[in-house]
């Protein structure tokens, strides 16, 4: 039975279909496999295997199927603590909408993930509790802030999990950890129970080892919610359905110039994107070149709007409602202190730099521009889906690093967001699938990204792509 771990959903249905394997065996399997790499740091907790069970139907389209939920999204009597300490103790009194879907659909919600503190972090270094390392080499980085989501589903600790993804964090780890990640249309996904980072920004995503069990899990999780506002007038459908193998006819596909010309990718990520742009045009794409002059723009206006919204949407953590709470008497030095004390610094510097954003004399500087460039961004790939039907960008400008690397360089840091923000800021959905490794076999991701609601057509078209490559296939050595 130890070579369960690297199944995809797909198999394991059938296994448990064909009466194979139990429910029972499968969860048994999943939650001892997932103890034994614990050493990974991908997990905050798995839940024992009665109150999994007793949360699970164990029927519908996922099963008895084990995932790993992020921290920072509502799972009802559980804990939920953003890898935070300010949230250390929180229990949380319902579930998320998407939380919802799975468990209608029977999935069985193993654990929480460990995740950069309330997803501020391009690294899994943030997390107030241990760090996450990357299963293909344990030294280094796995990405984040989806960090133990994209680990565990890496590692073969979990077939699927869920991540956010508010500048990239879905996508950036998964193409650091070699496995396919979407960050969906803004609004496609209800936000509900899901804790606000940038509001206008935030995305539950689904991180899988392939494009099939990537487009399984969004089938449940997707569509309208009358408990989030913002939630866009879809309908839930069959993401699966159009997985053929064969691209659309007529696929036009543009490749972001800046992004391949630009200074700072690293040339075996280059090599990798290239090949597979070819393997595209091979399964019959038109491939023509793209400019967007707002790209090198991205990760600046993300930094500010993101952090404008964080400062707000953070400042109900004052130790009155939620999680920890100084013992101080006095109201305003009880905040301070609860403040103080549950915060990382990562947090804490957000926090000061959207205030200041946001501030009388300085909005107009900052955050005002900040919008401008949105909207032009926005109108960018606007402009760009009315000639092409999608478009490819590398995920990331470096493979995963040592950890400790940018600890003195914030801003190389803040530049891990570069290929990813963007998309976030024009609310268009994209997704990053494996596409090679590096010399010293580091994975390599690369975005195929779509107009608002293409989330058909992007799995259709990396779905064709993974039927002719192999590097879904390949797991690391644990
Ligand atoms: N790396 C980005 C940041 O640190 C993205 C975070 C995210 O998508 N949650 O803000």
């Amino acid at each position: 039975m130890n070579n369960l771990a690297f199944k995809t959903i797909k198999e394991l249905k059938a296994l448990v279909d064909s009466g194979a394997i139990s429910h029972q065996e499968l969860l048994k399997f999943f939650t001892d496999n997932a103890k034994k790499h614990e050493d990974l740091g991908a997990y905050l907790e798995i839940f024992d295997e009665p109150s999994i069970t007793k949360e699970c139907t164990f029927s519908g389209t996922l099963a008895g199927i084990p995932g790993l939920i992020k921290d920072n999204i509502a799972q009802k009597n559980r804990k939920m603590t953003c890898a935070s300490k300010i949230l250390e103790t929180f229990v949380t009194n319902y579930d998320a909408t998407a939380i919802a879907r799975l468990k209608q659909e029977g999935a069985a919600l193993l654990g929480r993930a460990n995740m950069d503190e309330f997803a501020m972090g391009s690294s899994g270094e943030t997390s107030a509790f241990f760090k996450t390392k990357n299963p293909w080499n344990k030294a280094c980085v796995p990405g984040g802030s989806s960090s133990g989501s994209a680990a565990a589903v890496a590692a073969g600790i979990v077939p699927w999990a869920l991540g956010s993804d508010t500048g990239g964090s879905v996508r950036q780890p998964a193409a650091m950890c070699g496995i396919v990640g979407l960050k969906p249309t803004y609004g496609h996904v209800s936000r509900f129970g899901l804790t606000a980072y940038g509001s206008s920004l935030d995305q539950i995503g689904v991180l899988t080892r392939c494009v099939y069990d990537n487009a399984l899990v969004f089938s449940v999780i997707a569509g309208k919610d009358a408990k989030d506002a913002s939630s866009l007038s879809v309908q839930q459908q069959d993401y699966t359905k159009n997985l053929t193998g064969k691209l659309k006819q007529n696929l036009k596909i543009g490749v972001v110039q800046e992004a391949l010309d630009g200074q700072g990718l690293d040339h075996e990520i280059k090599k990798s994107v290239e090949q597979a742009i070819k393997e595209l045009e091979k399964l019959g794409a038109t491939i023509v070149p793209i400019s967007m002059k707002t790209l090198q723009y991205g990760a600046a206006a993300y930094f500010i709007i993101s952090r404008a919204e964080a400062a707000s949407n953070l400042a109900r953590f004052d130790g009155v409602r939620y999680g920890i709470r100084d013992k101080e008497r006095d109201l305003n030095e009880m905040y301070k202190n609860t403040r103080h004390d549950g915060f990382g610094s990562e947090v804490k510097a957000r926090i000061l730099v959207g205030n200041y954003v946001l501030s009388v004399g300085h909005a107009g500087e900052f955050y005002d521009n900040a919008k401008r460039v949105r909207r032009a961004i926005r109108k960018e790939f606007n402009d760009a889906f009315e000639t092409v039907d999608l478009l490819i960008m590398p995920s990331h400008s470096v493979p995963a690093f040592k950890v400790g690397t940018y600890d003195n360089d914030k801003l190389a840091m803040d530049l891990q967001d570069y290929f990813t923000a963007p998309m976030n800021l024009a609310g268009v959905p994209s997704l990053s699938i494996p596409v090679g490794f590096t010399h010293d076999k580091k994975p390599i991701g690369m975005q195929i990204i779509g107009a608002h609601l293409a989330e058909e057509l992007i799995y259709q078209t990396a779905y064709a792509y993974e039927q002719v490559t192999s590097w879904h296939t390949m797991h690391p050595e644990l």
